[in-house]
């Protein structure tokens, strides 16, 4: 990947002295300053044309913009995003791995027009992200572009997954549809409908059978919010409002709840167990996850 800058001399004096003690000797006669650093090669030639180049070109890239100050150039294929460039529906799910707080699925729609600018704001894949820039994200997000998301409360989830027809996947599927659906009347036009991949194309469709409504133009698609600005979107909407959740139910029992299903998740229900019924963990959690057995069978041990 290489970056082209054209500087003034000004701006070219200030990247030489920033620089300068990584430079090395030049090649030709048309060159000012050569520089190696982080794996990008820094070339401004006497033109005082720049060139950036190398597998670290892209951070230095960066730091190059933010010291002369100028607003970066970002290209479709130089982001992480691949952003395939089509108007699209994206989807995603958060939660499906936390013993902790709802499942959340939502679906965004961006138009072609909107990718670069959406880029431009930093959107990414969510785990890509930190909580705190999803926070700062998210609300800008759900202004500029349409979404539609579901929460699946705890007590709900435990409900349908007791119902042994209901498994993990076959929920996924049925909100994925669910959100899909609930967007398309806000959508004008749209090339595609690109679920992030939990399953198979085939699996997918047999979970929905049944259904009353079933969106068929679909595809299932791995590693989607990679590709996809559409899919990063949606990927990003529902980690925040998963966030809101936890944050509800962290209040709830006086101290922050931990994400995922490891020994944070085992310690913080011995914790729950001191003050409360192991009945609260049908509205906090999902009783189905081994974490609760684990944890109720420690206690009775004790
Ligand atoms: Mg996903």
């Amino acid at each position: 990947m290489s970056y082209t800058l054209n500087l003034t001399s000004s701006q070219a004096g200030e990247i030489i002295s920033r620089y300068h003690v990584y430079s090395i000797p030049h090649t030709n006669n048309y060159t000012l300053f050569r520089a190696k650093y982080k794996g990008a090669t820094l070339t401004i030639f006497k033109t005082l044309t720049m060139l950036i180049q190398g597998t670290g070109s892209n951070a230095i890239y960066g730091d190059i913009c933010d010291i002369l100050n100028i607003e970066k150039e970002i290209s479709i294929t130089e982001n992480s995003v691949e952003a395939f460039n089509l108007s699209a529906i994206g989807t995603d799910e958060v939660g499906t791995g936390d013993f902790f707080g709802p499942i959340v699925v939502a679906a965004a729609y961006v138009p072609k027009i909107q990718i670069l600018p959406l880029m431009k704001l930093g959107v990414k894949d969510s785990k890509r992200l930190t909580d705190f820039k999803i926070m700062q994200l998210a609300p800008t997000l759900m202004k500029e572009i349409k979404y539609s998301a579901l929460v699946l409360n705890n007590l709900k989830y435990n409900f349908l997954h007791s119902k042994s027809s209901c498994n993990m996947n076959k929920l996924k599927a049925l909100l994925h549809n669910n959100v899909i659906h609930n967007i398309l009347p806000n959508v004008p036009e749209y090339e595609d409908i690109i679920v992030d991949a939990f399953t198979t194309q085939d699996k997918y469709f047999d979970y929905l059978k049944g259904q009353e409504i079933i969106i068929k133009n679909v595809e299932l698609v791995e590693k989607a919010e990679n590709k996809y600005i559409a899919v990063a979107c949606a990927s990003i909407i529902a980690r925040y409002l998963f966030l809101k959740e936890m944050d509800k139910l962290s209040k709830e029992v006086g101290f922050d709840l931990p994400k995922g299903a490891g020994n944070k998740v085992d310690l913080a229900i011995i914790k729950i167990l001191k003050d409360y019924n192991d009945v609260i963990f049908n509205r906090i959690a999902k009783i189905n996850f081994k974490n609760l057995d684990k944890a109720l069978k420690k206690e009775s041990l004790l």
